[in-house]
């Protein structure tokens, strides 16, 4: 036998006992979605390399150590597998022209693709569900998004389970002075600094503070804080945006060092986090960045989006008991003997146009193993069929999950038959 080939190490099949569980939860979204008056976007998966590093910033993890980047064989483009939405969103927006005179709400979902070390919650290949809401300065729009990811929390059953930090990060000019003040601050402190904090001291010294080492907690605890450097209008504008997520009565913390991994953010940013997924315990983050869109060669516009890991959300479902149960076809027909397969098919088709979803058995089998795959199908009924049946017109009914006899029905009074047995 030839070997077999295996996946990409980090990108995961869905196999079916697991789709179905997908399907929920896109369904769940598409309607929150539609809630909120947001419009989907669909861009490539791939981009030109420069996107990402112009928008997400040349010191980040992302583009220094994540991306899958790549040369067009034929032509030599420097092209990237994208590693998060908000840049291709953007590049869209800005190509396409989508802000002319108007505001943008849009919402995209699939794979993006960074090379990390994989482990639970944490992949090479994973599903984001993201919004941008573009055009809007805020606060009231900061507002509603944190409104909107709270309501999602509620329609999965998860509010219990996440909770939300929020920051503000100011403008340019605030978190250049902020800046000046954290690196003389951290200089002093630079023999403790694991090698990530030595690299990034002056390239992205806000960054420090985002790490995870348990023995940089204390200094980056005592480190300067950002929120002292806010000018009357950020603070204003904090202020605002806290003063309504108060009012929709949505408990918050403030994390003085949630300074998020991408560049591109000022002002409201914000982390929806679960205690529940060991050490990737942020299901949602986003915030505002309102210099990206001219970054991007556009007429400058403000904008606030967020992305989710649909992975990290899925796990807190499952965790949870929060996934529904596998659901089968209504009905699964056993067929056998002469003529009984295209009698049955006709039958088939009949309740499909009725509304019923319907599993044929295939090919010959004996009642008995017919039977029991009926059974595991999980459908609501079995609809048995031998040539008797095919020569008076008719169909036997078992019910497979109520505690009902099993009749036998002219094929005409199929359909109403099995209504009964659907709730
Ligand atoms: P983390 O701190 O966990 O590395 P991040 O700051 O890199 O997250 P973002 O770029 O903000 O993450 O992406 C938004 C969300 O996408 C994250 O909050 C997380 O839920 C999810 N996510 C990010 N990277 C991965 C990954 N490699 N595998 C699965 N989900 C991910
Ligand atoms: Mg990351």
């Amino acid at each position: 036998m030839a070997q077999k080939i295996q996946a990409v190490r980090g990108m995961n099949d869905v196999l079916p006992a697991e789709s179905q569980q997908w399907e929920y939860f896109e369904t769940v979204l598409r309607g929150w979605l539609h809630d909120y008056g947001y419009a989907n976007i669909r861009t490539p998966i791939v981009e030109p390399t420069p996107l990402f590093v112009r928008s997400i910033g040349e010191v980040t993890d992302i583009v220094e150590k994540e991306m899958y980047s790549f040369e067009d064989k034929l032509n030599g483009d420097p092209l990237t597998l994208r590693p998060e939405g908000t840049a291709g969103t953007l590049r869209a927006v800005v190509e396409h022209n989508l802000l002319y005179n108007t505001t943008q709400k849009l919402w995209y979902m699939g794979p993006m693709y960074r090379h990390e070390r994989p482990q639970k919650g944490r992949y090479r290949q994973f599903h984001q569900i993201g919004v941008e809401a573009l055009g809007m300065a805020g606060p009231d729009i900061d507002a509603e998004i944190i409104a909107m990811t709270a309501d999602l929390w509620q329609r999965l059953g998860l509010a219990a389970s996440v909770q939300l930090e929020i920051n503000s990060l100011g403008n340019k000019e605030e978190r250049a002075a902020h800046r000046e003040a954290l690196i003389a601050y951290l200089e002093k402190h630079v023999d403790i600094l694991d090698e990530d904090g030595k690299r990034r001291l002056y390239s992205n010294p806000l960054r420090v503070l985002d790490t995870k080492n348990p023995a940089l907690q204390d200094m980056a605890n005592n480190a300067p804080r950002l929120a002292d450097y806010l000018g009357d209008t950020s603070r204003a504008h904090y202020e605002g945006w806290k003063a309504m997520i108060s009012a929709l009565g949505i408990p918050f913390v403030e994390n003085p060092r949630l300074v998020r991994g991408l560049d591109y953010y000022n002002l409201s940013v914000f982390e929806w986090v679960t205690t529940e997924l060991g050490a990737q315990g942020t299901v949602c983050a986003g915030g505002r960045y309102d210099g990206l869109i001219e970054q991007l060669g556009g007429k400058p516009a403000p904008g606030i989006g967020f992305g989710m890991g649909m992975e990290r959300v899925l796990l807190l479902l499952a965790e949870k008991g929060l996934l529904p149960a596998r659901r089968g076809a209504d009905v699964f027909i056993v067929n056998q003997g002469a003529g009984a397969a295209a009698y049955a098919m006709q039958l088939a088709q009949s309740l499909r146009a009725a509304g019923f979803s319907v599993v044929q058995n295939m090919g010959d089998g004996s009642f008995k193993s017919q039977m029991k795959k009926a059974d595991g199908s999980g459908a609501l009924v079995a609809l048995i069929i031998g040539e008797n049946e095919v020569a008076t017109a008719q169909v036997a009914i078992k019910p497979l999950r109520a505690e009902a006899a099993q009749e036998t029905v002219a094929a005409a009074d199929v359909v109403a038959a099995v209504s009964r047995f659907k709730s």
